[in-house]
């Protein structure tokens, strides 16, 4: 195995049942597992591309993704969960994205065409598949008119766009006293 699993912790998820501690082990493998995930993509955020070539490749995702991730091992048995539509539709958003600018740059006059039939898609996923929000939602006010106005905000993100003038500005979010 690799250097995240040891052999012990291995041993473990095949078995939990054995082991009367399960919570202590579940807890370990579930801060190693985020650990290893932040890892990976700090490592495809800054590796150069020739050597990502080699590890974030469609061979090594197809386990991860398609068969553990969105199949599951005990499907079809059990319904898939919420998670794992959630995570079919961020995988198919992100995928769509990267697709329509490939054929966007081939054939720039088929911009409109091409965006209408991959909107198509994006409704039927959007609609099948509804995103649970959960950003917290707050009362902005737009500096420019003055216009007050609720939205879902990612204070990640601080900037907005004023729904009635259109003003885009930076906003900062004060907790409520
Ligand atoms: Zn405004």
């Amino acid at each position: 195995m690799g250097y995240l699993l040891t052999k012990k912790t291995k041993r473990f998820l095949e078995n939990p049942d054995k082991y009367p501690n399960k919570s202590i082990y579940y807890k370990r493998i579930e801060a190693y597992s985020i650990a290893a995930l932040q890892d990976l993509t700090f490592i495809a955020e800054h590796l150069p591309e020739d050597r990502c070539d080699r590890i974030y490749t469609r061979e090594n995702f197809d386990p991860l993704v398609c068969s553990a991730i969105l199949l599951g091992k005990d499907l079809p048995q059990n319904p898939r969960t919420e998670r794992r539509y959630q995570l079919a539709r961020l995988f198919a958003e992100c995928g769509l994205n990267v697709c329509q600018e490939k054929i966007h740059s081939r054939n720039p006059d088929a911009v409109s065409l091409v965006a209408g039939a991959f909107n198509e898609v994006r409704q039927v996923i959007w609609s099948s598949i509804p995103i649970e929000d959960k950003r917290p939602l707050v009362t902005l006010e737009c500096p420019k008119c003055k216009h007050s106005f609720e939205r879902r905000i990612d204070p990640r993100a601080p900037i907005t766009r004023c729904p009635k003038c259109t003003h885009k500005f930076k906003f900062t979010v004060e907790t409520e006293s």
